[in-house]
């Protein structure tokens, strides 16, 4: 995989933001971004702590010198921010606390993700034990499937945040605090004068996850597609940049072929409920081929179609006798 190069964008107000890539997974390369203004300097983001991704990070902010010229360092930084508590933003926090003590910022939603990983891994492992019956996959293919969830037990080092962010709040006098859940509970975008940082809300080419409220309150598509519609009143962005893909001059168009591609997608699920199905068999039949850790992320975001559609009464379900009877019954949905 051939590696981007680090790359400098300045905002309207003349702070510099530098995108740094990481390779956060074998497969992906993701985005930090390093905001010096002054003697201001902030990191949003900090990869999956795994593979090469910390050296990346280190590399990156070796690169990048301040306003008089001078490498910039880990003791300059005076702001950590974490866009949402999916492991390629927030895994690297254990390599970055070894380096700074300069203050995490992360959603109130997402803030246990990082505060409390042991916990929180054991109850999304219990969790994703329940969903995976609810959605009907056999026994040993569920066996085989949960050693692909999350970082594993002991995976990460809990990091207390010091800074807990709301919805509209102004950052460090500089970050406007868009809160966009739906990818992530807690996913936010920051506005920075006329630079939008969108992490994972705008993947022009990158597969968008999606998980439904049933894991995961606050996820899910109707709260995705409510998120884009409020970027979408968002004015005066001349740029918007994401933790993965390239950057986006047009954020209107973006968001065009985000939602295009949800709603496509949808129409995909909608087709496979055209029989009683499982969220497992719809799953089969719209991703005929996944596999393992891919399969796992399939049952998860066709979840959140089913979910959706469900929600908004487009589906019934056809064996309610059988979920009286048998508590290991999954729900088969069909349109109508
Ligand atoms: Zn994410
Ligand atoms: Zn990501």
């Amino acid at each position: 995989m051939t590696t981007p190069s680090v790359t400098r964008y300045l905002s309207a107000g003349g702070a510099r933001v530098y995108r740094l890539p990481l390779h956060v997974f074998p497969w992906m390369i993701g985005y930090a971004y390093l905001v010096v203004d002054g003697a201001y300097c902030a990191l949003i983001d900090v990869g999956s702590g795994r593979g090469t991704s910390d050296a990346d990070l280190d590399a990156g902010l070796a690169s990048v010198r301040d306003d008089w010229g001078e490498p910039v360092e880990w003791s300059h930084l005076s702001r950590i921010v974490v866009s949402h508590g999916h492991i390629d933003h927030y895994g690297g926090l254990g390599h970055v606390r070894r380096r700074t003590a300069a203050p995490v910022a992360i959603h109130v939603l997402d803030r246990s993700i990082i505060a409390a990983y042991d916990e929180r891994h054991a109850l999304s492992v219990r969790t994703m034990r329940d969903y995976l019956r609810f959605a009907g996959v056999a026994p040993a293919q569920r066996v085989h499937l949960e050693q692909f969830h999350g970082g594993g037990r002991a995976g990460y080092p809990s990091v207390a945040p010091e800074r807990i962010l709301h919805d509209g709040e102004r950052l460090d006098d500089r970050f406007q605090v868009i809160h966009t859940p739906g990818h992530c509970a807690g996913h936010v975008c920051l506005l920075l004068d006329d630079l939008l940082l969108t992490a994972d809300q705008i993947l022009p080419t990158t597969a968008m996850f999606l998980a439904p409220e049933h894991l995961a309150p606050s996820s899910g598509l109707m709260h995705y597609l409510a998120s884009l519609e409020r970027l979408r009143r968002v004015t005066g962005v001349t740029m918007a940049l994401g933790g993965h893909d390239d950057p986006m001059p047009d954020l209107g168009s973006a968001i065009d072929d985000m939602e295009r591609d949800q709603r496509r997608r949808l129409e995909r699920v909608r087709h496979a409920c055209a029989v009683p199905r499982t969220i497992a068999e719809i799953t089969e039949a719209v991703h005929p081929r996944i596999r393992d850790f891919n399969l796992l992320l399939g049952l998860q975001k066709i979840g959140a179609y089913v979910e959706y559609l469900d929600t908004r009464g487009e589906l019934r379900i056809t064996n309610a006798d059988q979920l009286y009877d048998d508590p290991d019954a999954p729900p088969r949905y069909m349109l109508g």
